[in-house]
């Protein structure tokens, strides 16, 4: 098996590491950092997005599997003391309750930026935001190519399901099960009166659907792209759809979605 190992740098993820490394060349494991079959991110949610986006180029080829080293995380289900163990059951030599290893795919979204000075497509994990750099932000809308509504706000937050446990949840957003082939866009702050009339809920486009968000004034924005930051001074339009790849995680053993959720926010 060709794995690579990605952790957050603090001193037990490092530690942890080590530990991942040294058990794994004696189940003969060969470490990959070109072309591996599977990533381990050890460190916690924010760690699997850097291990997403590291990987962004071979996400098709590749299987993630995250270790937690503070709190139970969402894409990190493992903990720091199960390493041993699930370097068994990623062996063969063990199998949790005699289950064999399921893929998990979850969806993601595709994102088309279209500048005065070019055009770039991103992929999302968790979300895409739009905010300003000097102020509400000013935009229009559309969805499936027909006007929706004029925003105007703070920003807007286009998550995955995935995502939806992330920003999304701050700002009011619904939950939702990663096998729902769906993007959801919800407003950040937004202003209401006679001009600018927003939903004020928020909403989810199924996967053959397309929202396109177009800059109407002259603003300075950050987008952020799960964990990146990028400020643009010239955007004519966003369009977002969910993509046809998807993210495969490795379940040696279960642990469903709701069960994440209810351990993450109600204890
Ligand atoms: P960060 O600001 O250092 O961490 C943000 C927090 O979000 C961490 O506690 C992280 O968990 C958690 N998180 C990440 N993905 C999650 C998911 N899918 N479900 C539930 N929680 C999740 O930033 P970062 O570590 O670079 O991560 C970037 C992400 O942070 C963004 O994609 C955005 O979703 C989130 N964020 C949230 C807010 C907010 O809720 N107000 C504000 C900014 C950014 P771990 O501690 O396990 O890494």
């Amino acid at each position: 098996m060709r794995y690579y190992v990605l952790d957050r740098g603090d001193q037990l993820s490092v530690e942890l590491s080590e530990q991942f490394h040294k058990l794994a060349a004696g189940r003969g494991f060969q470490l990959d950092a070109e072309s591996p079959e599977i990533v381990i991110s050890i460190g916690g949610d924010g760690t699997m997005l850097h291990a997403f986006h590291t990987f962004i180029d071979r996400i098709p080829n590749i299987a993630f599997v995250g270790v937690h080293t503070g709190h139970l995380g969402f894409y990190a289900d493992w903990k720091a003391d199960e390493i041993p163990e699930l370097i068994e059951l990623m062996s063969g030599a063990k199998s949790a309750d005699q289950l064999k290893p399921r893929i998990a795919k979850y969806p993601l979204i595709e994102i088309e930026i279209y500048k005065k000075s070019g055009q770039t497509t991103c992929i999302a994990l968790n979300e895409l935001t739009i905010k300003g750099v000097d102020g509400t932000i000013v935009a229009q809308i559309d969805i499936n190519d027909e006007l929706f509504e004029m925003f105007r706000g703070d920003g807007i937050c286009i998550s995955t399901p995935s995502g939806s446990t992330a920003y999304n949840k701050s700002i009011g957003g619904a939950l939702v099960h990663p096998s729902i082939e769906a993007l959801q866009l919800a407003e950040i702050a937004s202003i209401n009166n006679r001009v600018f009339r927003t939903l004020g809920s928020s909403l989810l486009l199924p996967k053959h659907h397309h929202c396109d968000i177009y800059s109407r004034k002259e603003q300075r924005l950050l987008l952020t792209i799960d964990h990146l930051n990028i400020p643009v001074d010239d955007l004519i339009s966003i369009q977002c759809k969910v993509a046809e790849q998807k993210i495969s995680f490795v379940r040696y053993r279960p642990y469903p979605f709701w069960n994440r959720v209810r351990e993450a926010f109600l204890g």
